[in-house]
């Protein structure tokens, strides 16, 4: 079983049972895929009559596009694995434990967390996280702050930094957020009824130019070891745990591009609750909760990252009076910047999101993808004035 090719479930049960210590000996094990079908398979393995357990993760060499066919590296699932042994060693209560790999065969066996919920589903049906900000907020300022040359060894940084080169899926990322919202091209997907959208997003020069700044970022400034795809489908959560899924988009980039996805899949949801509360009430509590929840994610983010700073610094040049000041003011700028972006691509790029796409009543959606864009051009074209997370409440309200 060795040399590459995609496992079937009759394959991830042997490979189940030859993890030690996971299985009773004799225990009867079933399987079932899971994954959404798009770029890697997700086995479910369990032990009738017992509560044990677990995932198998498997890279395809190919992403399934509108029907197309896009090459993507096996390495990627090397990658994932790599940075949720990183994530885990930093934050074990929000990170699914690795059991086993295979760099050949592409897989990761890991902890199952089928009694968690993806997080983009509860909101959507309005459930509230209480934790979740706290949870979120120490994840990123634990995992950015001690990959960054803040918290690591300037020299261990750039070998750990080998180990994340990750050509393919920062190409998608490139395209799909950077590029293709902002011109015309067969990867973009929106419906006609806001054609005069993607139009105007083609020749918004101005728009174009904080782009490129953001785009700039992702390509060169290699701050700290992120996630790469922290979107609310990438964590699982219930109201009192939160854990971080699939980082196959892993590499060093800019810590804002992480905290700009928790908060850009906020403002998603948020931008669609008229199209999911059934009443005024409903929809004003849950907005007012969206919305108390990005800026507590930045807030927790913001606290955690400074007491590290405080308690944690590696350098002495960092310890420079108003050279933290002026990191946390720069994060907020990108946070905002590419919260901006992410929100963009998903009304008028490849991949859409299911808060906005689900909505059933057609003019409810068309006014959710409106307002989604609205917030994310608003935020894209002032990131690099805002000052508190209080400038981007205020971008958000000016937009709707
Ligand atoms: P992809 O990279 O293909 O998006 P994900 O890692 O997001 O793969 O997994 C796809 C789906 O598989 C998840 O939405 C979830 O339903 C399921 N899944 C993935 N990892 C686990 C896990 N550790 N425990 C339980 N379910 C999981
Ligand atoms: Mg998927
Ligand atoms: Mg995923
Ligand atoms: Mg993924």
């Amino acid at each position: 079983m060795s040399a590459y090719h995609p496992l079937n479930a009759e394959e991830a049960i042997q490979l189940a049972k030859s993890i030690p210590g996971r299985f009773p000996d004799h225990a009867e094990l079933e399987c079932r895929e899971i994954g959404d079908g798009n770029l890697n398979l997700v086995f479910h393995v369990t032990a009738k009559n017992t509560a044990d357990s677990i995932i198998i993760k498997q890279a395809v060499p190919y992403a399934k596009v509108v029907g197309e066919s896009w090459p993507l590296s096996l390495d990627r699932a090397r990658i994932e694995r790599v940075a949720l042994e990183t994530q885990y060693s930093l934050c074990p209560n929000l990170v699914p434990k690795v059991y086993g790999y295979s760099d050949e065969l592409a897989y990761t066996v890991m902890e199952d967390l089928s009694e968690y919920t993806i997080m983009r589903k509860g909101l959507i049906e309005g459930i509230a996280y209480p934790k979740f900000a706290e949870h979120i907020g120490e994840f990123m300022a634990r995992t950015l702050f001690y990959t960054s040359d803040l918290g690591m060894n300037q020299q261990e940084k750039k070998v750990l930094a080998g180990r994340f080169v990750n050509p393919d899926l920062c190409k998608i990322t490139e395209d799909l957020i950077f590029e293709d919202p902002y011109r015309e091209s067969s990867n973009n997907n929106y419906p006609d009824h806001i054609a005069d959208e993607a139009e105007a997003l083609r020749t918004d020069l101005p728009l174009h130019f904080e782009v490129a700044l953001l785009r700039e970022k992702f390509l060169t400034h290699a701050q700290a070891l992120l996630h790469g795809d922290l979107h609310t489908g990438s964590i699982f959560v219930t109201p009192e745990s939160t854990k971080v899924i699939d980082p196959e988009f892993a590499y060093f980039g800019p810590m804002g591009f992480d905290i700009g996805a928790v908060i850009g899949n906020l403002l998603l949801n948020y931008a669609a609750q008229p199209g999911w509360s059934q009443d005024e009430y409903t929809q004003a509590t849950r907005e007012a909760r969206l919305l108390e929840m990005a800026s507590d994610v930045w807030n927790h983010f913001e606290s955690n990252f400074r007491m590290l700073w405080n308690d944690d610094l590696l350098d002495e040049m960092s310890r420079t009076p108003g050279y933290q000041d002026y990191y946390v003011s720069q994060i907020l700028k990108d946070t905002a910047g590419f919260a901006g972006c992410k929100m963009i691509r998903r009304i008028v790029g490849l991949s859409h999101v299911a808060d906005i796409d689900t909505i059933a009543d057609d003019t409810a959606r068309e006014a959710a993808q409106r307002k989604a864009l609205a917030i994310g051009k608003n935020l894209v074209r002032h990131h690099r004035s805002i000052k508190s997370f209080e400038d981007i409440l205020t971008l958000i309200q000016q937009a709707t």
